[in-house]
């Protein structure tokens, strides 16, 4: 198991004694950029552990943080946007201090970051933690279709949330859902599945001629096999369809999606 202090020495810092012992040495100021699990739980851990000795700084570009584990229920009707967004008022009150903004650039040399309105940020030691991106070069016109709002991912917890959750809303009963999971690796591998289950139990509920079908670039589910598997058989058949080893190819501009055999259009 990793000690706490293992954890320090691996991120660069040493602990230099417990945090109430007089005359311990500085750690300096510590920058953590992005506010999401990682990078909070890495900025209240540090100034928890190390007290007085260290400055932790939080550079977030958004307000508050909102959960995608939690998203699915907003997807699925089940929850509000504000029961999944929370603020970083508990971190300030350890002592962490949060600056709000777009990190745009890094100077290691001279121990600085750059931000989009021109501030700039000194720091002893950086913790990068700014989660990934979504790509959308391996597939002609995905872009231009998140881009028009005809297709939405919602991988990333906020604005494409309530999108997604709106577009089901206004879904009529006896619409299609497509639903594509690209291959492995991905963010959270039961993730989609676990989404496939919300929106069909939605669908099952509030316009039960709709359907959901599921289209896996995958040879077969990714996480909780037997799990997922018996869910779509049982709780959601009817309303789920789920169809292994088909990889979206390029999305059409009138939003048709293509498939290695076939086009969909939902
Ligand atoms: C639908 C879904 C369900 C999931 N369910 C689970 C689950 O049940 N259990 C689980 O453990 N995980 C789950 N995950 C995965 C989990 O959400 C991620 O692993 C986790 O969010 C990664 O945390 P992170 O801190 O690395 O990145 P993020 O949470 O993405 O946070 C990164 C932060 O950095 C900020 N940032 C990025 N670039 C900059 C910049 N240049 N300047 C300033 N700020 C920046 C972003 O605004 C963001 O707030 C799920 C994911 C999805 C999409």
């Amino acid at each position: 198991m990793t000690t706490r202090r293992q954890l320090l020495a691996a991120s660069g810092l040493a602990l230099a004694g417990c945090a109430t012992r007089p005359g311990r040495a500085r750690l300096g100021h510590v920058v953590v950029v992005g506010g999401g699990f990682g990078g909070a739980t890495a900025a209240r851990y540090l100034k928890l552990w190390g007290g007085e000795s260290v400055d932790v700084t939080l550079v977030e570009r958004h307000a508050a943080f909102v959960s995608c584990p939690m998203s699915n229920l907003v997807i699925a009707g089940r929850g509000e946007m504000a029961g999944i967004t929370h603020g970083y008022d508990g971190l300030a009150r350890q002592g962490v201090k949060r600056v709000q903004g777009e990190v745009i650039a890094l100077d290691p040399a001279a121990r600085t970051l750059a931000l989009a309105d021109g501030r700039r940020l000194a720091w002893d030691r950086l913790i990068l933690a700014p989660g990934i991106g979504f790509m959308t070069d391996g597939v002609p016109g995905l872009a231009a279709a998140l881009d028009s709002g005809r297709a939405v991912h919602a991988w990333q917890a906020g604005a494409q949330t309530l999108l997604l959750r709106r577009q089901l809303q206004a879904l009529p009963d006896g619409g299609v859902v497509l639903m594509s999971i690209p291959k492995a690796p991905y963010r959270c591998p039961p993730g989609p599945y676990e989404r496939a289950c919300l929106i069909a139990a939605y669908l099952r509920q509030v316009k039960p001629r709709a359907k959901l079908l599921v289209l896996d670039a995958n040879p077969e589910v990714q996480s909780k096999k037997a799990l997922f598997e018996r869910a779509f058989a049982d709780a959601h058949a009817g309303v789920l369809e789920y169809r292994p080893n088909a990889e979206l190819q390029q999305v059409l501009p009138d939003g048709t999606a293509r498939f290695e055999f076939e086009d969909v259009r939902a």
